[in-house]
């Protein structure tokens, strides 16, 4: 398996992050726990950051939804927060099932104008799975497609959902993924569509695609449709090694899960949502109600989150340091969580870590 650092590893530092360190050399990072196991595992990451001693001061947060206007909304101060500090890590959150309730990661979304999801999607060594070879970084398009809201019951046992394509979200989450390959040494970015089908609407995403290609030069563009790159990629991985692909909203909801996947499920995936004034880092499973309060969730996922953070931040060096712990101490296979088929506590996997650093 490769380095699981060259998914994230940037040669130059992140030109979108802007905030400073303060006098004393912190920089402050917005939390929220979440729900479910949330708790338990942003405590692990804060107990590993403290042990770490990485210079991160965390600002935590409430999102316990309000009403707003009559409808449900995040809170005034956690706006502010993130806002204030333009970098946040974030717990799952569960989403109430039904009529009337608007999911607060999409409100998350749609505040900070998130346009860009990023999963890298690669081997952990020493984690068995049936390929050793996956490594690829899906970008996918965060803010319209099919998940842009718009729908209606036109007559009784009729509804529309419209999906929603505009040049200008697509050239935006284009532009990001030629920009995260150059920064990143991925010499490929492939468009994932549906064109030959839906030829207006994902046309005009490869075209935006094909624009931004030409400003990159040094960078190869391809173009796969959705249902091949599906079939390819459960074949074999390896031609989608070092490369970026990028897509409409929702291709990159179900691709970036099918290739999760691939490494050993949701409890081992990072992802990374990236806005013009502010990214939220967060892991990529829900709330896990099954398991909440336990003592048996697997901060994996939250923790690498938390590492694609650090290095947004051009924190290397710490990231670098924690990736190594994490990941010896998964390769190590003794003290790791049920989900990855060990039988340690949140906690004893979180000591491990730290005893590594
Ligand atoms: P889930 O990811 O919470 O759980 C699916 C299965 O994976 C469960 O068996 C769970 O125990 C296990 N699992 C998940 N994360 C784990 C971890 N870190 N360690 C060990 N096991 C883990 O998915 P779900 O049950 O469909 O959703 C539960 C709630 O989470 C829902 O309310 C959903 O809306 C919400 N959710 C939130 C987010 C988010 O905040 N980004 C994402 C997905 C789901």
């Amino acid at each position: 398996a490769r380095s699981y650092a060259s998914a994230f590893q940037s040669s130059a530092p992140s030109s979108a992050y802007a905030a400073k360190p303060d006098a004393s050399g912190n920089y402050t990072v917005s939390l929220i726990p979440g729900d479910g196991i949330g708790p338990e595992i942003s405590q692990s990451v804060k107990d590993i950051y403290t042990a770490a001693k990485v210079p991160i001061k965390w600002e935590e947060v409430d999102v316990t939804p309000v009403l707003k206007n009559g409808k449900t909304s995040i809170p005034e101060d956690a706006i502010i927060s993130i806002k204030k500090n333009t970098v946040a890590l974030k717990g799952p959150l569960a989403t109430p099932i039904g009529k009337g309730h608007v999911s607060l990661n999409l409100t998350l979304r749609r505040t900070f104008s998130l346009f860009a999801n990023v999963r890298p999607c690669v081997s952990i060594q020493g984690y068995k799975t049936a390929y050793d070879n996956v490594n690829t970084v899906l970008i996918r398009e965060n803010t319209e497609g099919e998940y842009s809201g718009i729908e209606h019951e036109i007559v009784d046992g009729v509804v529309q959902s419209i999906k929603l394509i505009t040049y200008d979200a697509s050239e935006r989450v284009a532009r990001y993924a030629f920009h995260y390959a150059s920064e990143h040494g991925r010499n490929k970015v492939t468009a994932i569509h549906k064109a030959n089908i839906m030829k207006m609407s994902d046309g005009m995403f490869l075209q935006a695609c094909r624009a931004v290609a030409k400003e990159y030069p040094k960078i190869t563009y391809d173009e796969d449709l959705l249902d091949r790159a599906c079939l390819r990629i459960v074949q074999n991985p390896e031609p989608y090694a070092d490369q970026v692909m990028v897509m409409p909203n929702l291709y990159g909801d179900i691709l970036s899960d099918m290739c999760a996947g691939l490494i050993g499920g949701l409890g081992l995936t990072p992802s990374g949502n990236i806005g013009k004034d502010a990214s939220i880092f967060e892991a990529v499973h829900g709330s896990a109600p099954d398991i909440a309060g336990k003592g048996l969730a697997n901060p994996s996922a939250l923790l690498l989150s938390s590492l694609m953070m650090l290095r947004h931040m051009n924190l290397f060096d710490k990231a670098e340091q924690i990736e190594k712990a994490i990941l010896g101490t998964i390769a190590e296979g003794k003290h790791i969580t049920g989900d990855l088929g060990g039988k340690a506590s949140t906690q004893e996997f979180t000591d491990r870590i730290i005893s590594k650093l």
